[in-house]
């Protein structure tokens, strides 16, 4: 028990030193469906399992768990594979500064399994995972030189995988990097276009938006956007267009923040003429939770909705693009219900940024009706479909809509694709099969 505390309080630098004085490079977890439980590569490393065993919270029987020390840099590669019976699992990479391992493993846990949800909900044909690089504070993260080299060995390390998991951009990742992936791996999306890949998907996340605050006023009002207020959170590359879009839509006013005068002025210029009233806060203010208006849009970053800001939200919609919008999903999802809160979950509505970069395997033609139909109103699994589908059940059963998408989307996900069925885990099976983590 001491020696699992141990290793979980290590920071991934302490970590690494740890498996360095072992010999040990790439190291695995992975469920064993037949035993019933996570076993470990190595033998030294089996308390994680035993955590992940144990764990009841962010461990949800994800297929695999794939590491690979970037011994120069000091730096853990991962690849956190969740669920794959849709197909490869599929989320971006993140490359983040965590203070112990049980930090990094919780948050790679838990991304992978949101982007399981948010992917079967979304209809595409993928599983879900996501890439986490942990951030050495020794290093300079902006150095170009650096982050090549961490980005290629990354890139390196998804071969590795044999497709099992392919990855994408996330948060500490940017468009340089992703080509310094795809200069070493055939198994990523969103690359820039002059690569051949779909290129920015903001565009796209903030018409995702739209479509789901249509959903909501019509099931709760009959109504629409005309003569709306609108509160917007974040007014960077998705709450900006955001902002235009609901102005196309006839909204009588939007009041919008964010920390970034710049970000401000630029919108400023860009709505001209428009009634939008933007004002600079710092980062801890949550004034825009108050504001007097029909919807709140998160745009901004995760955890705004929390015991401190839902007593104060006027609103009786809340509709955004951040990612992880409430602090803790169940206690956050309840207290909006109880207050009868209509909250359109994230992974619901910011669906678009992984549905943009889909396609990049199969080619592009104008208006992708593969890309638009999750913005009609009519088709089965679009954004509009899928959240009357989830306020109905929600109301019917007296649950929390969170709830409701989360059960959907674990329903869909265990659905097999219909031409490489479970490959995924077959791809799993081959690599441990093959002991992959002595092959370096
Ligand atoms: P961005 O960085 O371009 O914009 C975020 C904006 O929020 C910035 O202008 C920033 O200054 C501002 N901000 C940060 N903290 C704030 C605070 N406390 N109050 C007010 N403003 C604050 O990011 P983005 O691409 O627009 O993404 C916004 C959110 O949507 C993120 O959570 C992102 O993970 C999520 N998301 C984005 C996409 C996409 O396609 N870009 C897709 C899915 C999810």
């Amino acid at each position: 028990m001491s020696k699992t505390l141990n290793l979980l309080n290590l920071s991934p630098v302490e970590f690494i030193n740890i498996l360095n004085s072992n010999g040990i490079s790439r190291f695995y977890f992975v469920y064993d469906k037949k035993r019933k439980c996570v076993v470990s590569s190595h033998k030294l490393l089996k308390p994680f399992a035993d955590f992940l065993n144990s764990d009841k919270r962010d461990f949800n029987f994800h297929e695999g768990l794939f590491f690979k020390v970037s011994q120069k840099y000091k730096t853990i590669l991962g690849a956190f594979v969740h669920r794959t019976n849709r197909g490869q699992a599929a989320g971006g990479v993140r490359y983040w500064d965590y203070r112990t391992m049980e930090e990094y493993l919780r948050d790679g846990l838990r991304l992978a399994k949101g982007m399981t949800h948010k992917n079967a909900l979304a209809g595409l044909w993928w599983g879900g995972g996501k890439g986490v690089m942990t951030r050495n504070p020794d290093i300079d993260k902006n150095d170009p030189g650096v982050r090549a080299e961490i980005y290629k060995q990354y890139g390196e390390f998804i071969t590795s995988l044999r497709g099992c998991y392919v990855t994408a951009e996330d948060v500490g990742t940017n468009v340089y990097d992703m080509s310094n992936i795809f200069s070493t791996t055939r198994f990523t999306t969103c690359i820039s276009p002059n690569l051949g890949g779909s290129g920015n998907p903001s565009i796209p996340t903030a018409r995702g938006v739209v479509a789901g605050m249509k959903a909501a006023l019509k099931f709760s009002s009959g109504s629409t956007l005309r003569g709306k207020i609108i509160a917007v959170q974040g007014m960077g590359n998705v709450g900006g267009p955001l902002i235009k879009f609901l102005f196309q839509e006839k909204v009588k006013k939007i009041i919008a923040c964010d920390i970034s005068s710049d970000v401000i002025d630029k919108v400023k210029k860009d709505c001209k003429g428009e009634n939008l009233e933007a004002y600079l806060i710092n980062r801890t203010d949550d004034s825009i939770f108050m504001v007097d208006c029909d919807i709140i849009s998160p745009c901004a970053t995760g955890a705004m909705i929390n015991p401190d800001t839902i007593p104060h939200i006027k609103a009786k919609i809340i509709c955004g693009a951040a990612n992880n919008q409430l602090e803790d999903s169940k206690r956050d999802g309840k207290e909006l219900h109880k207050r009868k809160i209509i909250y359109i979950p994230d992974f619901l509505t910011n669906r678009m940024g992984i549905v943009n970069c889909s396609n990049e395997q199969y080619g592009y033609v104008n208006d992708d009706p593969f890309i638009e139909r999750h913005l009609l109103l009519n088709w089965k699994h679009s954004i509009y479909q899928t959240t009357i589908k989830v306020l109905k059940e929600s109301k019917n059963k007296n649950v929390p809509t969170a709830e409701v998408a989360v059960r959907l989307a674990e329903k869909l996900s265990k659905e097999n694709h219909p031409v490489f069925g479970h490959r995924g885990q077959q791809i799993i099976d081959s690599l441990i099969a093959d002991k992959w983590y002595e092959q370096d």
